[in-house]
């Protein structure tokens, strides 16, 4: 019988659940201990799913020293098996993709539609990572006829990968594939709230017989472990998906050893719409991109600007789609909003709504916790609208990190550019306008490290994704994550 009495769950993934504690995974193994146990809690029901070891700094200390075995065996390793490595790999995790599926909307309470679009985004990526392995290059650069100067591309060594709570699998991939088809070997942080595909990705690397030590993953601690392993001298690179403020953190205590730092970090994007666009396509899309995931996304779009002659019928056809998400069970096919991550972070959210109204928003869709009685023990929040917002708010400047959209009007296409620029974040935007010279116009002014054209939160393994100011100094998935695991080594050779 599993800890998780639920006839939808598969029998792998009820096997999985049913083990008494999960332990954290280094050199190629489950890791014994003598960590405290951390309960691992489905926030859509309250109850308990697992108890995880929380990882300890001497946990720590193994797992780098089994990556950095690892390391040296793998960096020798040829480019064209280390393909076929990841492509191993790839398909176990095809073949597991729905025990992921539900181990993914188990710890996070996202509905298990959008859980397998997550797990299948990540085996994209797997895949275009087993390519990329093939296509490391330097360059030759003509300087004179006394030396011939070129560039090796070299693997950096053992990368840290921590990782948040929202998208747990993708955010571990993105950082994963390209780590290890760099050469690296890679220890993995999950967030406290979210480790079970973190730690059954390490049994698969097993299974798919990548060597020992090369994944890690220790999981159930947060800032004093994630903290130390950044001041690892055996760590070479830290890669970190999460908020601004332990983004910053983690970089000061890196620049000790002046360690590269890459940093996906918050936002709060800018979703532009014009009176000419298709109002039909840019309301939908507005919906989907502050209720897609809860609104726990980085790159949500929780700034709606609407040109003031069609604002009440865009924010109208917004409210009407708030309305009609289905809201409810996450292991239902149907259900296209679950639960948030905790009762906690619930009630952040619900408190900024309420700071809103007060400071004189209209709350005009949702704005509180699900009245549904039989939802009663999950983080459940109906889809919120509030507007016309002041560029001042909170809801407008702050990220909120849930089903929250924050609604303005503007009147000039300079006052929609100025709007949306005035944010300490630049993670994504988007415009939508039948007329491409404007289009193209705010491609060029909106200060984002990613922009769609009547489009939005569309991704690509392919197309690199990242922010400028507060949202971040990397740019993650494309053959550019290649390059940031890896090294250039210059050398002049004497003709
Ligand atoms: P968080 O910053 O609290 O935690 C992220 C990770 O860092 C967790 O694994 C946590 O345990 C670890 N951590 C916390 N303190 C640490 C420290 N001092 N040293 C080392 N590690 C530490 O973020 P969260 O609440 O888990 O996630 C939400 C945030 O992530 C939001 O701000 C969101 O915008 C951001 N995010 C960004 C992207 C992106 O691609 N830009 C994607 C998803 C989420």
């Amino acid at each position: 019988m599993s800890a998780v009495a639920d006839s939808r769950l598969l029998d792998s993934t009820a096997a999985f659940l049913d083990r008494s504690v999960h332990q954290a995974w280094v050199g190629g193994g489950p890791l014994e201990s003598d960590g405290e146990l951390l309960d691992d809690i489905d926030p859509a029901t309250g109850r308990l799913i697992g108890r995880v070891v929380t990882s300890t700094t001497s946990d720590g200390d193994r797992a780098v020293a089994a990556a950095r075995a690892a390391f040296t065996r793998w960096a020798k390793t040829p480019p064209a098996e280390r393909s076929r490595n990841l492509v191993r790999l790839a398909e176990a995790v095809e073949a597991d993709r729905e025990l992921l599926a539900q181990l993914e909307t188990l710890d996070t309470g996202k509905p298990i539609r959008e859980a397998r679009g997550d797990i299948a985004r990540a085996l994209d990526g797997l895949f275009f990572y087993a390519g990329c392995a093939r296509q490391i290059r330097g360059e030759t650069i003509e300087i004179d006829d006394r030396f011939g100067v070129f560039t090796l591309r070299r693997p950096l060594g053992v990368v840290l990968a921590i990782v948040p709570w929202n998208v747990p699998f993708v955010l571990t991939i993105c950082k994963v594939g390209p780590a290890l088809a760099s050469g690296n070997a890679v220890i993995v942080k999950p967030a406290e709230a979210t480790p079970l595909t973190a730690l059954r990705l390490a049994e698969l690397c097993a299974a798919a017989g990548l060597p020992d030590g090369l994944l890690n993953v220790l999981p159930g601690s947060g800032k004093s472990l994630g903290s130390y392993l950044v001041a690892h001298p055996g760590i070479d690179k830290v890669t970190f998906t999460g908020s601004t403020a332990v983004g910053i953190e983690i970089s000061r205590i890196a620049a000790g050893r002046v360690k590269s730092v890459a940093l996906e970090l918050g936002g709060k994007s800018p979703n532009i719409v014009f009176a000419d666009a298709d109002l039909d396509a840019a309301g939908k899309a507005a919906a989907a991109a502050i209720f897609y995931g809860q609104g726990e996304i980085c790159s949500a779009g929780s700034r709606l600007l609407v040109e003031r002659s069609v604002f009440d019928e865009v924010v109208g056809r917004v409210v009407d789609h708030a309305a009609a998400l289905r809201l409810g069970d996450p292991f239902d096919d149907a259900t296209e909003l679950g639960s948030l991550i905790s009762n906690d972070h619930l009630e952040k959210v619900v408190g900024a709504v309420e700071r809103a109204a007060a400071d004189g928003a209209e709350v005009m869709a949702g704005g509180g916790r699900s009245a549904r009685p039989e939802l009663a023990a999950g983080a459940f929040m109906d889809a919120t609208v509030v507007g016309p917002t002041r560029a001042d708010m909170e809801v407008e400047r702050e990220e909120i990190f849930g089903p929250v959209l924050a609604a303005a009007p503007f009147d000039s296409e300079e006052e929609a550019i100025a709007r949306a620029n005035n944010s300490v974040y630049g993670l994504s935007a988007a415009v939508w306008t039948e007329d491409s010279r404007r289009g193209r116009r705010l491609v060029e002014a909106l200060e984002s490290g990613v922009v769609w054209v009547n489009g939005y939160n569309e991704f690509d393994a392919a197309a690199p994704f990242g922010g400028v100011k507060l949202s971040g100094n990397t740019r993650e998935w494309s053959h550019l994550a290649m390059d940031s695991f890896s090294q250039v080594k210059t050398v002049w050779e004497r003709r």
